[in-house]
């Protein structure tokens, strides 16, 4: 019987019992497997990183979605980059006052795979809101003339195609995109192991310089290196504590598996030694 394993370290491995491995590619930008397995169910990678699993997807994609959505009830316009899975999408698609989803993804063989292979995460992408562009995310925001209420970045982490999405530049041109009451919420890694708190440090660090408000949160994600996931809040107007409306996610008729009013708070309540990490920036 296969097993996939992922190095979290290089002396700590992450491994899962396999079923099947259902489909294989190289892509133009990276290596995509999807596999069938005992405990999580199906998932898919990118270079050998666990992407999304049908057992946990839901709390990253609830968690990088209902947080912002939470905060400015507002949002109409959203831009997502990264996110190929579309999880992310599917969770934005809940809400009917959003009226445009565009999702910039640099490889469409992963939205494709998923559409065929993992499909528990697909199911927003037909939503007529959603425009889906197969480009870099960093020229993206480079060159558009479009103002975003709302930016997610869901990307990989800023090695190989992600690299980009962590750097100076993509986040001023995500500030510069953004409306007045603008958010932005990224992918922040994690202060566990070094390697993703470096790269925790070096987002922080920029984005704080460009956003008036500029907060961590957590979520639990068992799948994800040590299991401890930050995603980062940044925002030009709004504290994601002091203006959260707790009631908006109840209008919506929808009964999130994670997400809710105390997580929400909760979760912007870090622990010191991640407190002190991000203090020392
Ligand atoms: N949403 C999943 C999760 O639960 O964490 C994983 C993230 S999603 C699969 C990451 C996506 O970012 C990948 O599909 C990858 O192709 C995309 N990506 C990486 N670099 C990019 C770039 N420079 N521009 C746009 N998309 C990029």
């Amino acid at each position: 019987m296969d097993w996939f394993t992922e190095k979290w370290t290089p002396n700590i491995n992450f491994s899962v019992k396999i079923k099947e491995h259902i489909y294989s590619e190289t892509t133009p930008f990276q290596q995509l497997e999807v596999y069938d397995s005992f405990d999580l169910g199906r998932f898919f990678t990118l270079d050998g990183i666990m992407m999304a699993n049908e057992k946990d997807e839901f709390i990253y994609h609830e968690m990088i979605i209902h947080t912002p959505m939470s905060v400015n009830p507002n949002i109409k316009n959203v831009l997502v980059i990264g996110g190929g899975d579309g999880g992310s999408v599917r969770e934005l698609t809940r809400y009917p006052s959003i009226i445009k989803i565009d999702m910039v993804e640099i490889d469409e063989s992963v939205v494709r795979a998923c559409q065929k292979y993992f499909q528990v995460t697909t199911t927003g992408l037909t939503d007529p809101r959603v425009t889906m562009k197969f480009e870099d995310g960093l020229a993206f925001v480079k060159n558009t003339k479009n103002v975003y209420d709302l930016i997610i970045v869901d990307s990989t982490d800023p090695i190989g195609p992600g690299e980009g999405l962590f750097s100076m530049e993509f986040y001023q041109n995500c500030h510069r995109i953004l409306s007045d009451d603008g958010i932005l919420i990224n992918q922040h890694e994690s202060p566990y192991f070094d390697k993703e708190s470096q790269e925790m440090k070096r987002a922080h660090q920029k984005i704080k310089v460009l956003f008036p408000v500029a907060k961590v949160y957590q979520a639990f994600i068992p799948t994800y290196p040590s299991g401890h996931w930050l995603f980062g809040f940044a925002s030009k107007k709004y504290d994601p504590v002091v203006d959260f409306k707790e009631a908006f996610i109840e209008t919506l008729g929808y009964k999130t598996k994670y997400y809710n009013k105390n997580i929400h708070t909760g979760s912007f309540a870090l622990p010191n030694y991640v407190i002190e990490k991000l203090k020392k920036i």
